[in-house]
């Protein structure tokens, strides 16, 4: 495929009402689409970086600049040395280079090279994965109510365990965990349950005496799946011993910042469950790889998002049909989040989601809502 150019577009989108994690409430969601156009193809990336960035991942700003400053053209740079050609999107993810910063651009740019490839093939994701046809289970997350009602939540639960998620995920702080997981619990019964705490409680807190760690054994009898991310994810060390203690499995997201990192944190026993995300990871690719390794070392996984337009839910979807994710996804319909999802995305029924069979990642942004919602574009020519 022969490369004309590439565009970086960042359009603002509005949740639907703010969403509360123990970071704080996330109200808008600006989202960055790279464009590769080919002759006679083009084929679209999603970037994950969130506006404020996360405790791991940078700030969509820190992306944006990065994929302007020298993102486009290490592509180009590829592309000169194949005297014109889009270089496979297998080789993509290796021209960036792997700081956080340099893993989301990796990210975003295989995905648009991926989806090119693919509708020139006129090929599925799903059928490039070996996932076609697999029925993924669905899962849903419930952010910190605004109004912190216990009761407010479990109706809420409930009313996702009503629509057929398979799997709930609620989020947790200190001051934030027993209460809801209690009455999150007593609204669903026994339906699979897990707690996110985005690295917020303290191995060494207040001053040695363990009493996070207490606190995040009193979840036990609760029968989780995992407490994600319990601790802050630099400490593996600190996320085993947490694990030797806690009858309820550990989980790490934000631990899981590469291949490499994912294989070192099977290693130490501090990662009984992973949530896998493919903007963080360096792109689909790298989190099939980190799949397989948890396949390998017998630890259940899902794939993570970040707030993500059905684009990238797609590409999520046809992930998450790989034999090393066991437990359900955040793979509701984006829809429910965002006031609008330039992408669109076939919802689950009966919390059963099919990846999409069109050739290509999934549908490309409606231009109309990219007009609407643009607030920034950059446009290179490639020149041989
Ligand atoms: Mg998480």
């Amino acid at each position: 495929m022969r490369l004309l150019g590439v565009e970086l577009r960042r359009v603002d989108l509005g949740f639907r009402r703010p969403i509360g994690t123990a970071r704080g409430a996330h109200r808008h969601r600006a989202v960055v689409y790279v464009r590769v156009s080919c002759e006679g193809v083009d084929g679209w990336g999603e970037c994950g970086a969130l506006p404020e960035g996360t405790a791991v991942d940078p700030a969509l700003p820190e992306v944006w600049r990065a994929l302007v400053a020298g993102g486009v053209e290490r592509l180009f740079g590829a592309t000169r040395s194949r005297d014109g050609l889009l270089p496979p999107a297998a080789q993509v993810a290796r021209l960036f280079d792997t700081t956080a910063t340099g893993r989301m651009v990796a990210a975003a740019m295989e995905m648009a090279v991926l989806d090119a490839e693919l509708r020139a093939a006129g090929v599925s994701l799903a059928s490039r994965l070996g996932t076609a046809g697999t029925a993924v289970p669905a899962g849903a997350l419930l952010g910190v109510p605004a109004d912190r009602d216990p009761a407010a939540l479990g109706a809420a639960a409930a009313e996702l365990v009503g629509q057929g998620f398979r799997r709930l995920r609620i989020k947790i702080e200190p001051g934030w965990d027993v209460a809801p997981v209690r009455a999150v619990r007593d609204a669903v019964g026994g339906h699979p349950l897990q707690a996110d705490a985005n690295g917020s409680y303290r191995w060494d807190a207040p001053a040695g005496d363990r009493a996070d760690a207490r606190r995040l054994a009193e979840l036990d009898p609760f029968g989780l799946d995992c407490v994600e991310q319990p601790l802050p994810p630099a400490d593996l060390a600190a996320l085993a011993s947490l694990a030797e203690r806690l009858a309820t499995p550990v989980g790490l997201d934000e631990s899981l910042t590469s291949l490499r990192r994912v294989v070192d944190a099977l290693r130490y026993g501090a990662c009984e469950v992973a949530c896998l995300k493919p903007a963080r990871l360096g792109g689909i690719l790298a989190t099939r790889q980190a799949q397989d390794a948890c396949l390998s070392a017998g630890v259940p996984a899902f794939v993570g998002g970040f707030f993500d337009t059905g684009l990238a839910r797609a590409a999520h979807v046809a992930l998450a049909g790989l034999p090393g994710f066991t437990l359900a996804g955040d793979l509701s319909d984006p829809s429910g989040y965002l006031e609008v999802d330039p992408c669109g995305f076939r919802p689950p029924v009966d919390g059963i989601v099919v990846p999409p069979e069109d050739p290509g990642v999934g549908h490309a942004p409606d231009p109309l809502v990219l007009v609407e919602r643009t607030g920034a574009v950059e446009r290179f020519l490639y020149r041989p």
